[in-house]
């Protein structure tokens, strides 16, 4: 027998689409999907198998193929994406979906949800209102800004900024500050999109007022300043002031744009952390325009916020890209209720990521010692550190108490700590920890206290399942 027949017998022993449905366990799933579905799920299979026959691989058994079809089917009418645990210690954590929401905005988009609301139309008057109106008193209140939008995220908020009022036209940034955020929010590329150009001054550590001042021209649009979210540079380097800028932009007539990222409305060195732009202080120091984003330190859902001075923000608003970007009910409705709290001066109490921030470190030690019985001789409580993240506080760290699982022994050449993260996170819920070379942490900063139960059950049915094979 030649190869190729070889291999058309094995490609033979594969099932028929009408074979494979009329088993058993793919007519239990014909009640619950339609049937041409379930034809496209067994055809993609069939396919894959194929290929993986071609490649040298055995037949799969009718078995191993009805099981998988069925796992698919489940798989793909599964709600997506699903809670998870945060144990890693990074507080806003950009994989693991950022700002954990206060029961109040939860509320609020919940109520939204369900049936219509006042979105943009004047109760009063029975007119067509704005869906900006009341948000935008609630930030001019909390920043002293004249005026303020919010459209559907930071990086939208940025390009319409410099789309609205940079097209064509030349906008001035440190050479230290032309970077990458991540998830390709690059600003040399954005500035690009807009179609403003971006001149470069100074070097990577360094940058003075005289460098912008000699590149401000007759096509100077802006002096833009980009908060260097997720790094740091230490040793020889000097940076421009906001302060100076805003100097500068006065003597010179261009507005100063400010992409804060994180944008942050608390003083950060009062729970011992560097200290973090706060939106007041740009807006007191006279910026033009400043950007931020609503689900990093702000702690709501996904939104840009974008506050500043009247002539500027009113371009922005009747820009056609706002609509393009225009934020939607219930982020807005959610948006709004974690706001409040920051009017009241009850932020720290109310909202989630906040009372991470400051949560003491005994309260982190007891919860860690907790969680530290459920997995028995694996585990020991030791001293380390949760990170902001989020593009804020680039480096710094508040005090923490882990959970660490380290090197003992092997199975089937993975350590244990590897095995335990990966059997954390099947669990339902989801556990994520943290790896640190051959050792797993878990921070009990990142995980919301009444979570605490959850965590407790992940971690016996992990140790379990671990100690079952
Ligand atoms: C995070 C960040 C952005 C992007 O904000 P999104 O809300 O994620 O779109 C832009 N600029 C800076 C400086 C940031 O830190």
């Amino acid at each position: 027998m030649s190869v190729v027949d070889r291999m058309e017998n094995r490609f033979r022993s594969l099932p028929s689409v009408d074979r494979l449905m009329s088993e058993d366990m793919i007519k239990q799933l014909r009640d619950e999907y339609p049937h041409d579905l379930l034809v496209d799920l067994i055809r993609q299979h069939l396919e894959q198998d194929r290929v993986s026959i071609a490649l040298g691989n055995p037949c799969p058994s009718i078995n191993e193929i009805v099981e998988s079809v069925y796992a698919r089917a489940q798989a793909l009418a599964s709600p997506n994406p699903r809670p998870v645990i945060n144990a890693s210690g990074v507080i806003l954590h950009t994989n693991l979906g950022r700002a954990p929401l206060s029961q109040e905005a939860i509320a609020a988009m919940a109520l939204v949800s369900k049936g219509y609301c006042n979105l943009e139309i004047d109760l009063d008057s029975g007119t067509r209102g704005s869906r900006n109106i009341h948000i935008e008193q609630v930030l001019c209140q909390l920043t002293g800004a004249e005026a303020a939008l919010v459209v559907n995220n930071n990086a939208s908020a940025v390009l319409l900024g410099l789309t609205a009022l940079a097209k064509r036209r030349e906008v001035i940034v440190s050479r230290g500050q032309a970077v990458e955020i991540g998830g390709g929010f690059r600003i040399p590329e954005v500035m690009k999109q807009s179609g403003a150009k971006l001149v470069e001054v100074g070097t990577t550590n360094s940058t003075y007022a005289q460098d912008f001042e000699q590149a401000i021209g007759q096509r100077t649009a802006a002096l833009l300043r980009v908060h260097s979210s997720n790094f740091k540079i230490v040793g020889f380097a000097h940076v421009v002031t906001l302060e100076e800028l805003v100097a500068l932009g006065n003597r010179y007539e261009v507005p100063v744009f400010d992409d804060l990222g994180s944008g942050c409305f608390l003083d950060t060195t009062e729970f011992g952390l560097d200290p973090e732009p706060m939106v007041q202080q740009s807006i007191s120091l006279g910026v033009g325009l400043a950007f931020f984003s609503g689900d990093k330190l702000v702690g709501g859902p996904q939104a840009g916020l974008i506050v500043g001075k009247k002539h500027l923000v009113d371009k922005l608003k009747k820009h056609p890209l706002a609509r393009a970007v225009r934020i939607d009910k219930v982020r807005l409705a959610g948006l709004v209720s974690t706001l409040i709290p920051y009017l009241k001066g009850e932020a720290v109490n109310n909202i989630p990521v906040w009372r991470m921030i400051s949560a003491p470190l005994d309260e982190m030690e007891r919860r860690a010692t907790h969680w530290a019985q459920a997995l028995g001789d694996l585990a020991q409580v030791i001293e380390g550190e949760s990170m902001v993240g989020g593009g804020s506080l680039p480096g710094d760290t508040l005090p923490t108490r882990l959970v660490a699982v380290g090197k003992q022994g092997k199975k089937r050449g993975q350590n244990v700590a590897q095995i335990l993260a990966q059997r954390l996170r099947t669990q339902e819920p989801p556990v994520v920890g943290r790896l640190s070379g051959s050792i797993l942490l878990l921070d009990p900063r990142s995980v919301l206290p009444e979570e605490d139960q959850a965590v407790l059950q992940a971690l016996r049915s992990a140790v379990a399942s671990l100690r079952r094979d």
